[in-house]
């Protein structure tokens, strides 16, 4: 037996089917047994991929100091070790260390937010065991299992496929190649590279089409994705055009303020000044001013912005997508399963013969059928009545359950709503599958909006066959070439009749499908091509699919927040827009023909015209799904940021092309949930809302931390600046400026990451994308706290000084104000246009402690013996102190008149 190169197991495309099975000591129909397959889990472990090798500890430690202003302190570390000042020295490489370890620690708690969200994002395979369909987690799957594939799929383990029908799979995740493979089961010859191995499917790889099933022959890290993954690793994740356009400027500042620094030196050395004082000051200037814990500061808000909208049942699956949503325009929402319950009942049956009630809601089947004259106990009274009940339970794959006495559906609630209404009628499925057992099916797909199966008509002598079809009213129309009377005779089509009856029920918001039957088709009549024109319509079902409790005020809160809500669906118009107008999408007053389109009007549409349409309209009816791509293009092509949903195979390119795409976790596909960024673990359009405000709240926490932290820097460089060009003595030295960076950035800065969202967040519109992250407004404030902040350190190091401090005791005053004035500038960032009263001033408990850790530090640099050898500072008394008070709540001051002269709404 030949081997495979990687796994050193046998070859399983060169075997037969059955081959396979007896290798793996199964069985093709029944599968495992449980006992055997909890065994065989046992033996192998779980299905999942191992951790990715990723960098090694040490690796990641070092990467900590591959930053240019780690370059820089290492240098000066160095230098200042040269120049015997062993202490600076000490301290500046200490600051080096404690700086790659909270940047260790915080970058790790990232990365593990989103690999624990990675694990939110559970499969399940549907397997057969002990002869029984079943569903069960990906992890659990093991060697031998025999496992159904149908489209939409992710392939959970790599497998020998057995049976197939149609099979396409999209193998680029292994292969690289887009294109979908259409696989088949013949033995192929041995040795063939995976990309050629037609009768497996591989870990990882998407069902674009079809249905198959397959015996797993390797599960976790022996499947091909597996040992690729071992090679390769994971890539870093932590990275959006935000952090890195942050990256990117921080660099560039970071040479610029190296270049002064250099500039600063030579003109001290030029101006005969003391070479190691001037080094100093050359060194002050540029650690003071470069912003290091801006890129840090990012990536962690994101990453608190990923575990908040997880909590509100939004998955983000790419952290872009985090940036995005703060700036959605447009969500583009599916309607069924979305907006509305996905809880289907059937209320109302129409027959060319007449109008019927349903009674009874949810899925049991207490209820029973009324005709305008009184409780219908006789089916036989309408003939078309009988069989459009008869194609609504035999034309459909869902099942009625029952357990503890509560009824519930097993597949599509479409579907679901037809079996029970039958039921209520009195046909069970287990009867409809004896006397109409089914030979040959057209499965349902939402382009071609219908299902028909062929069944062996065993009411009749001799049995015939007969076909049976359930659809969209208008495509059923198509189908339809005549229609079935009370008695079951044939007569010609009264289209209009039907139309209308289906108009009125669709404008009661009531989902609508037509029902139609052939009677002893031909041998070869069971075709796509051969259906049209030939069937019979017997009836009209229409159900209730209640809208979600939450919908309307979510659509509510969009409106508010500017951002615009479209319904798309393949629904019919009628309905589509009276659901539209229950969750409040179409304004009453306003509705315009041109607010609701369908596929069709979208297609007559003009090139030139066709955005702007698109941009107009508010609901989207009989919506094929590759027209979804073409609605973001044309709304991207109106500037808009798009949020679209979506849950099938073919939603995949729309859901990558939308600036967010949003996949269904509980009904969706895998091929969607693969192509989106974002996942809804519960289907609900208000969760698409929460993250939109959520996205906004993270973008509001970055621009609270950058117009925090930047005055620190801009007044450090520019105290130093001025002691230069002055030829004064500097008022903070270049350790006490690592001190104030380091400790302020922890403790003060980085709790605005937990900053509750501001109230209002919903109520301005989206933030432009292309707007930078500091408003005009916002810029003047930061220039006014680094003039507050400069002017106050200067008087108040002079003014000590000239009352007798010494020059150690006048710097420790100087280092309190920055930050104490720091400190009270905190509390104003915490609201960009509220003032820090208004927001209360205790309700980031975070912070408070941040403070109270801060507050302590300060006290020990300023009071500890040990500290204040290390950093060259000295106790100062309560006079200096109400000093660094005044001044601090003067700034506060300036700074909350500006803030009530010029809000800086974003
Ligand atoms: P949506 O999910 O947006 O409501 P679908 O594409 O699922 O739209 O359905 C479009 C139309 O196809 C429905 O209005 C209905 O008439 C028809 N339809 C839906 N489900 C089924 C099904 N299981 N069998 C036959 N027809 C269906
Ligand atoms: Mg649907």
């Amino acid at each position: 037996m030949t081997t495979s190169v990687l796994s050193g197991g046998p070859v399983h495309h060169g075997l037969p089917a059955h081959r396979v099975v007896l290798l793996l000591e199964t069985d093709a129909h029944r599968g495992l047994g449980e006992r055997e397959a909890g065994e065989r889990l046992a033996r192998h472990g779980p299905n999942t991929l191992p951790p990715a090798k990723g960098a090694g500890l040490l690796v990641r430690i070092l990467r900590q100091f591959h930053h240019p202003l780690i370059y820089v302190l290492i240098a000066a570390g160095v230098i200042t070790a040269v120049l015997a000042e062993y202490v600076d020295s000490a301290v500046i490489f200490g600051v080096v260390l404690i700086n790659a370890v909270v940047g260790f620690i915080q970058e790790s708690k990232a990365e593990a937010a989103l690999e624990g969200l990675r694990s939110m994002a559970h499969t399940r395979a549907t397997v057969i065991r002990d002869g029984h369909r079943r569903a069960v987690a990906s992890e659990d799957l093991v060697p031998g299992d025999l496992v159904l594939l149908e489209a939409g799929d992710k392939v959970p383990a790599d497998m020998r496929l057995t049976r197939l029908a149609e099979l396409r799979i999209n193998e680029s995740a292994l292969t690289g190649e887009s294109v979908p493979v259409t696989k088949d089961e013949v033995v192929l010859p041995d040795g063939l590279p995976v990309a050629d191995r037609r009768n497996m499917a591989y870990s990882g790889t998407l069902v674009t089409t079809g249905s198959g099933a397959g015996i797993v022959i390797a599960t976790g890290a022996k499947t091909e994705l597996g040992q690729i993954h071992r090679l390769v690793g994971s890539a870093q994740v932590l990275d959006t055009p935000l952090t890195q356009k942050l990256a990117g400027f921080s660099k560039i500042l970071t040479v610029a303020i190296l270049a002064l620094a250099a500039v600063t030196f030579a003109v001290g050395l030029l101006r005969g000044h003391n070479a190691v004082e001037t080094f100093t000051a050359a060194v002050a200037l540029a650690v003071g001013a470069i912003p290091e814990g801006l890129p840090a500061a990012v990536t962690i808000t994101l990453a608190i912005g990923v575990t908040r909208m997880a909590r509100r049942r939004a998955v983000i699956r790419r952290l872009p997508a985090v940036e995005t949503l703060g700036s959605t325009t447009v969500i583009c929402s599916d309607k069924t399963g979305t907006l509305t319950e996905n809880q289907m009942t059937v209320r109302n049956l129409w027959t060319p013969a007449g109008l019927y009630e349903v009674t009874g809601s949810g899925y049991a089947p207490d209820g029973a059928l009324h005709s305008p004259t009184g409780k219908v106990t006789a089916l036989k009274a309408d003939q078309a009545l009988r069989w459009s009940l008869l194609a609504g339970a035999a034309c459909n794959d869902a099942a009625l359950t029952c357990r503890d006495g509560h009824w519930d559906i097993v597949g599509d609630p479409t579907e679901g709503a037809m079996v029970v209404v039958a039921r209520k009628a009195g046909f069970t499925s287990d009867q409809v599958k004896a006397t109409l057992p089914r030979e040959a099916t057209i499965p349902f797909s939402s382009d071609r909006q219908y299902m028909a199966t062929l069944h062996r008509d065993a009411t009749k002598s001799p049995p015939g066959q007969v076909v049976l079809a359930k659809g969209g009213v208008e495509r059923m129309l198509e189908l339809c070439g005549a229609q079935m009377d009370a008695d079951g005779t044939i007569r010609g089509m009264d289209r209009d009749a039907v139309l209308e009856a289906a108009g009125q029920m669709a404008g009661r918001a009531l989902r609508v499908l037509a029902t139609a039957m052939r009677p002893a088709p031909g041998a070869d009549d069971f075709t796509v091509d051969r259906l049209p024109g030939s069937m019979v319509l017997t009836g009209l079902q229409a159900m209730l699919d209640p809208p979600r409790a939450a919908a309307t005020a979510a659509v509510a809160a969009c409106h508010t927040a500017g951002v615009k809500v479209k319904m798309i669906t393949g629904d019919h118009a009628a309905t589509a827009a009276a659901i539209a107008g229950q969750v409040g999408l179409l304004d009453p007053t306003q509705s315009g023909t041109d607010m609701v389109l369908t596929g069709a009007d979208l297609a007559a549409l003009p090139a030139e015209e066709f955005p702007d349409a698109v941009d107009r309209a508010a609901v989207f009816a009989r919506v094929a799904p590759e027209q979804k791509l073409r609605l973001v293009e044309a709304l991207q092509a109106r500037g808009h940021v798009v949020a679209m949903t979506g849950d099938g195979v073919n939603d995949a390119p729309a859901l990558r092309q939308a600036g967010v795409g949003v996949a269904m976790g509980a009904s969706g596909t895998e091929v969607a949930k693969d192509a989106a960024d974002m996942v809804l673990t519960d289907d609900d359009f208000a969760t698409v809302e929460a993250a939109v405000e959520e996205g906004r709240g993270v973008f509001d926490n970055l621009t609270k931390f950058i117009t925090w932290t930047l005055p620190t820097n801009i007044g450090e460089g520019l105290v130093i600046l001025a002691a230069i060009l002055f030829g004064a003595a500097l008022p903070i030295l270049p350790t006490q400026i690592l001190w104030i960076n380091m400790t302020t950035a922890v403790a003060l800065g980085l709790m605005l990451a937990f900053e509750p969202k501001e109230t209002g967040i919903m109520t301005r519109p989206p933030r432009d994308p292309h707007q930078p992250l500091l408003t005009r407004a916002l810029m003047a404030r930061v220039l006014l706290v680094s003039t507050l902040l400069v002017a106050g350190s200067w008087w108040l190091f002079h003014w000590e000084l000239g009352n007798g401090a010494s020059l150690a005791e006048a710097r420790t005053a100087a280092v309190n104000l920055f930050v104490v004035v720091e400190a009270f500038y905190l509390f104003s960032c915490r609201s960009l246009t509220h003032s820090a009263w208004r927001i209360g001033l205790f309700t980031n408990r975070w912070l408070i402690a941040g403070v109270t850790v801060q507050a302590l530090g300060q006290l020990a640099i300023t009071y500890l013996p040990a500290m204040n050898i290390l950093f060259s500072t000295a106790p100062i008394d309560g006079g200096a102190w109400l000093h660094i008070l005044g001044i601090a709540a003067v700034a506060s001051l300036v700074v909350a008149v500006d803030k009530r002269l010029r809000p800086a709404g974003r």
